[in-house]
């Protein structure tokens, strides 16, 4: 069994994601060009936010801070339990990471402690979306307007997610997200995309992503090189159209574990006005290495994410957090164990992993 059945889904749309490569090769636009364009035109379509195609869900962050004029000196406040990226990017570009315990209910930002962690140098809040759900991003944004910070949802694992009927890189002034291979919408390389609500901070973010360009050598800011590449572009242009087809099939899958599941362990809880898109189904377990043993060993794939929170990891030491600070995201980080997911995940899979886990 595959953790995440990328073959099924090759299998599925081959002939056209073939074809849709071959045309890159033959009219070898192999940077920007139309096939970028035009994922950038169906991203934004899909989200109702302004789309910028970048190289990578972590490029995505630090250009999106770096629009949002985050500097040395400023604080942004994110989430322990999240994949160290969110966290590595606001240190990259010289802010500091400041920590909000997340909610027992769905591992997102703890909306009720993040008030009291604003300071005068708060620049930016971060909330991760995380395992695919959004966080609860009214009451976010309501605190970062009171305040005058710029809310960034990383939506690397929510792409697709709603919230209150929007969808999800569109919750916030500013959004990124992730194409890596695993993640719910995800290309055949390394792959990603910042959102702007606004077009002027769009054209900034476009120009940023893409050396400081304002047109062909000449440099309005000091930008990267983190474009998308139009191989990437094309498959991406494909698979989306299949997108909300694969959304209901992870719906299902996760509902059909939820059903086997329900009664032993404790499943993931989708709250009201939100959907997730099942970047993981992740359940709780006390037991969890002897439960992941007893998986591996009946040919079960699983996964943690994540098994150490952020401010105990060896790289922010320099924060001065200890155990203890944040006792919720290091509940979970101890007992969280993700299931095979993906559109494509039989039925008979689910049972089979749902019996090894409860007998
Ligand atoms: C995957 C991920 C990223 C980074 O995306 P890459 O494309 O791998 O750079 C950032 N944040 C979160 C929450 C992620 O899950």
């Amino acid at each position: 069994m595959q953790f995440c059945n990328l073959k099924a889904q090759y299998q599925k749309y081959q002939l056209e994601i073939d074809s849709a490569i071959q045309n890159v090769i033959n009219n070898t636009a192999f940077i920007g060009g139309p096939e970028v364009s035009q994922l950038e035109k169906n991203l934004s379509k899909y989200t109702g936010s302004n789309a910028i195609a970048c190289a990578n869900g972590t490029d995505a962050l630090y250009i999106a801070m770096q629009a949002a004029g985050v500097q040395p000196g400023d604080e942004v406040i994110t989430t322990p339990f999240t994949f160290i990226a969110t966290v590595e990017m606001i240190a990259q570009v010289g802010a500091k990471p400041v920590f909000v315990d997340i909610c027992d209910e769905d591992f997102n930002l703890d909306v009720s402690q993040l008030e009291e962690k604003i300071t005068d140098k708060t620049k930016a809040i971060i909330p991760v979306s995380l395992y695919g759900q959004p966080s609860d991003m009214i009451a976010i944004n309501e605190i970062a307007r009171k305040y005058s910070i710029i809310v960034i949802e990383d939506a690397a694992q929510s792409f697709g997610a709603t919230y209150h009927g929007k969808k999800s890189c569109n919750l916030s002034r500013i959004a990124t997200t992730s194409f890596f291979p695993a993640k719910p919408l995800g290309c055949y390389g390394d792959g990603g995309a910042i959102f702007a609500q606004d077009e002027e901070l769009a054209a900034k973010i476009k120009s940023i992503s893409n050396h400081g360009q304002s047109k062909r050598y000449h440099h309005k800011y000091i930008g990267v090189n983190s474009r998308l590449d139009a191989i990437q572009a094309a498959i991406l242009n494909v698979k989306l159209k299949y997108y909300d087809e694969e959304l209901i099939m992870r719906q299902q899958a996760a509902e059909r574990y939820t059903d086997l599941l329900a009664e032993n362990v404790r499943v993931p809880n989708v709250v009201e006005n939100r959907t997730s898109v099942w970047a993981q189904y992740t359940i709780r377990v006390e037991n969890r290495d002897s439960l992941q043993q007893k998986l591996k060993d009946a040919g079960v794939p699983t996964a943690v994410h994540y098994p150490m929170p952020l401010h105990l990891q060896e790289a922010f030491e320099y924060l001065g957090y200890s155990r203890g600070d944040f006792p919720v995201a290091e509940k979970a980080s101890s007992e969280v164990m993700s299931l095979p997911m993906s559109a494509f995940i039989l039925n008979d899979e689910i049972e089979l992993v749902s019996k090894v886990i409860a007998p």
